[in-house]
Order: structure tokens, then sequence, then C-alpha cells
């Protein structure tokens, strides 16, 4: 759809039939671009028509991490007259930030008003077509984004993610906070990397325990509704193997603990 001055329209912004989920965390590292893929394939396995949109400019993992980016280079989208048509990955449809450097080795350092653009770009120039859900993977925690994000996409929900570990829960509150100023709602809190099951049956907490319970309840203060930890997503060496070499573990090893989270996950969410 054309807009007078023949610019196109978004087609997720308001009054949108698709579900717009931000992926959201405080800081690098804690899982969100691992999670956000592997969500993505779980939740199109369950018959729905998924979107991702990377545009997590200091990451950029999401190629990878979906087998999009052989010998580390992301694939490139191809062209329909003027649209961007997103490569298709485990049946997920994938724009990326990462699609369109030259040099994945070179940082890269964008300012907000950068940001914006693309993301607006990715929005109105990705046919993306008739999408139950998009998911987003944005940079973590920063203001400018969030901001953007409240303008081009007033329903998007933020499903926030943190480790088990107190100082990640801090962070990621913030940025449950800064989503929530920019008038987003939290659908919920995903723990991410905790406890590792062990072959004798025990667990080994690694990361500690009650960061998103920690977050959910910081974030439930003062609201009508409270919020919810959504998921416990547990250490797991498929999880990490599936991501290095392109193949979700949720597609890869769906008996994993790891994957039986996701699952669950995707069903509730
Ligand atoms: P972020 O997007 O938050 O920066 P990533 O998704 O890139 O984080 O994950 C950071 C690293 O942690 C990656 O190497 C990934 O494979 C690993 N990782 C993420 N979640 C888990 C998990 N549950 N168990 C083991 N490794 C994990």
């Amino acid at each position: 759809r054309l807009k007078p001055g023949g610019r196109r329209e978004n087609p997720f912004g308001p009054g949108t039939l698709t579900r717009v989920i931000a992926v959201t965390s405080g800081k690098g590292g804690v899982g969100k671009s691992t999670l956000t893929a592997n969500l993505a394939v779980a939740l199109a396995a369950q018959g729905m028509s998924v979107g991702i949109l990377d545009a997590d400019v200091y990451g950029f993992s999401i190629p990878g991490l979906l087998g999009l980016a052989p010998a580390g280079i992301a694939v490139k989208p191809t062209r329909l007259d003027d649209m961007i048509l997103p490569p298709i990955a485990h049946d997920v449809k994938v724009i990326s930030i990462g699609m369109f450097v030259e040099d994945a080795s070179v940082a890269v350092a964008w300012r907000g008003p950068m940001l914006h653009r693309t993301i607006t770009q990715f929005l109105t120039d990705v046919y993306f077509g008739d999408l139950d859900i998009l998911l987003l993977d944005l940079p973590p925690g920063t203001g400018d984004v969030a901001i953007s994000v409240g303008q081009l996409l007033p329903n998007a929900e933020v499903l926030v993610v943190t480790t088990p570990q107190s100082a990640a829960a801090d962070v990621a509150v913030r940025a449950g906070v800064v989503a929530r100023q920019t008038g987003q709602r939290i659908l919920g809190v995903v723990e991410n990397m905790a406890g590792l099951p062990l072959p004798d049956g025990s667990v080994l907490e690694l990361f500690g325990s009650g960061g998103a319970a920690e977050v959910a309840q910081a974030l439930s203060a003062g609201q009508d509704t409270p919020v919810a930890v959504l998921g416990e997503i547990p250490l797991s060496i498929a999880l990490r193997a599936g991501g290095d070499v392109g193949d979700p573990v949720v597609a890869a090893h769906p008996t994993d603990p790891a994957s039986q989270a996701i699952v669950a996950l995707a069903r509730i969410i």
C-alpha cells in the first residue's frame, strides 16, 4: 500500500493484525538472539506465519543462528521491483542488518536517527506478506530504539529476557521500564541460562536463580495486571552448539530440555 506521495505504509503500524513482539534485554550476552531465533522456529512449527526483524546493530546474529550465514557471511535478500524479499529459514522470514553490511567484521556504530531510518525501512520495504507474528531482535536496553519501536509499532508487546543473576536482572528491569514509558505492553519475563541439568539428575545453578522473578516483581509494582515469568530456559550445550552451526535446537534436538522449554513458551505467548 502506498501513502500519498508514493511512500509505502508500514503494515505493522496501528491497527495491524500481526502480533508484534519485541524481545529485549538489559545487556548483551543473556541469550536474547538465541531465544528469538528458536522461539520463531517453534512458533512456525506450530503453524504460525512468522517473521523476524533483526535490528541488533551490535550483534545481528539472527542469520547465523538460523543457518542464513554460511561461512559467517549473511545471505543477501533478493529484490522484487522495489521490495526486499526476506530470506526464509525453518519457515521463518528473516531480515537483518547483517544482510546489508558489506564487512561484518566492521563494528556498526550507529546513532539513533540512522537506526530509526533502518527500522522504518525494514518495516515498509520488506515484503513479509501476512504474518501472524513478527519478532523483533533489538539492541540491548537502549532508549533510542525503544522510542522508535514506540512510534513505529505502537501495538508491540515486549518480552524481557534476563539470566538468573541479579546484575542482569537489574538492567533488565530498566529495559522494561523504558519500553513501558514508550507505550508498550510488557508481555512477560523469560529467564534464560537457568540451571544446567547434570547426568546424575542434579541441577547446576551456574548463574544463581531468581533473576526473572525479581524482574517480574519489579515490573509489576503499581500495575493493575502483574507481569509474569513466562518461562525458564535451562543452560544447554545443544542450544549453544545449534546456534554456533546455524541449526536451531528446537528443530535439531526437540527432546533437549531447552527445546522443550522454548516450545512450551511458544504455546503460551
Ligand atoms: P544476546 O542476544 O543476549 O547478546 P546470544 O543469544 O548471542 O545473546 O547468546 C550469547 C551466548 O550464550 C551465545 O554463545 C549462545 O549460544 C549462548 N547461550 C544463550 N542461551 C544459552 C543457554 N540457555 N545455554 C547455553 N548457552 C546459551
